[in-house]
């Protein structure tokens, strides 16, 4: 396995390696971590093989370490996923940046984000020039992120908070949507809101424990082509909706 994100922090302390969870903005003051983020986008990115330049010099600007809890700071630039409180977690830099590549992020996109825990993917999504729309479905953590996002300055980035199964149908076509929390299947909403063109990128797994980075496309006609790139972990897309199918799923499978 090449890794896996959205792992526990637990399961990492424990020592499960390489786990796979604009406007002006004010992005450099305080940042005695500036050296810290060059190595990583090096070593974990770069060295990684992520080669889309936007996407690096991307992560080699956004304060990762402005958008995590104070507890957790000293690590903001680790080759984890971290706790961002609510049972929740920040994603692995080279997940975010994964993921970020597979979506071919241009500037002026319009991006759809499920998931927006901390905001940093809504930074990064941000700092290349996307439009970004975000969801997250605990509310204190869209408020946070939210005021996180306002107070570094990325004004392109409109959070709600919701459920993100349904998308957000007046905003919708848009160009990419990425899925930041682990489904059990596709959501049709999401299917219905990306343009002709567009692609998503969702973890999809039967099981909480694994889940397939999945890159879907979809054509001019409509039509879907799907490939499983990775296997990962994230914390598990919830909702009414998200659960309901689900439920609905393991009746007919029995
Ligand atoms: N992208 C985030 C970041 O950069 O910090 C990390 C996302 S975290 C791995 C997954 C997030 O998805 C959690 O904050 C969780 O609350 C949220 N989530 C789960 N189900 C959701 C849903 N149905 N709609 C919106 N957000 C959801």
């Amino acid at each position: 396995m090449i890794g896996v994100v959205g792992g526990s922090w637990f399961s990492f302390v424990g020592g499960l390696l390489m786990m796979a969870s604009c406007g002006t903005r004010d992005v450099s003051s305080g940042d005695d971590f500036a050296g810290a983020r060059a190595a990583m986008v090096a070593e974990q990115l770069a060295g990684r093989g992520v080669r889309d330049e936007s996407v690096l010099a991307a992560m080699r600007v956004v304060p990762r370490h402005r958008l995590v809890p104070d507890d957790v700071r000293s690590y903001a630039y680790a080759d984890s996923p971290l706790p961002i409180g609510w049972g929740q977690t920040i994603s692995q830099p080279y997940i975010v940046a994964l993921m970020t590549e597979l979506a071919r992020v241009t500037k002026g996109a319009r991006v759809l984000e499920v998931g927006t825990g901390s905001g940093y993917q809504a930074a990064v999504l941000a700092e290349m020039g996307a439009r970004v729309f975000s969801i997250e479905i605990v509310e204190p953590l869209a408020l946070r992120a939210q005021a996180d996002l306002a107070g570094l300055g990325y004004s392109h980035v409109s959070v709600r908070a919701g459920d993100g199964y349904l998308g957000w149908p007046e905003e919708a076509p848009f160009d990419v949507i990425l899925v930041t929390a682990g489904a059990t299947h596709v959501p049709q909403p999401l299917l219905d809101q990306l343009k002709p063109g567009g692609r998503m990128v969702i973890p999809v797994g039967e099981t909480a424990e694994v889940q397939a980075l999945r890159l879907i496309v979809k054509s001019a006609e409509g039509d879907m082509e799907e490939r499983d790139v990775l296997p990962v972990r994230f914390v598990p897309l919830t909702g009414e909706r998200a659960e309901r199918k689900n439920e609905a799923q393991d009746a007919t499978e029995k």
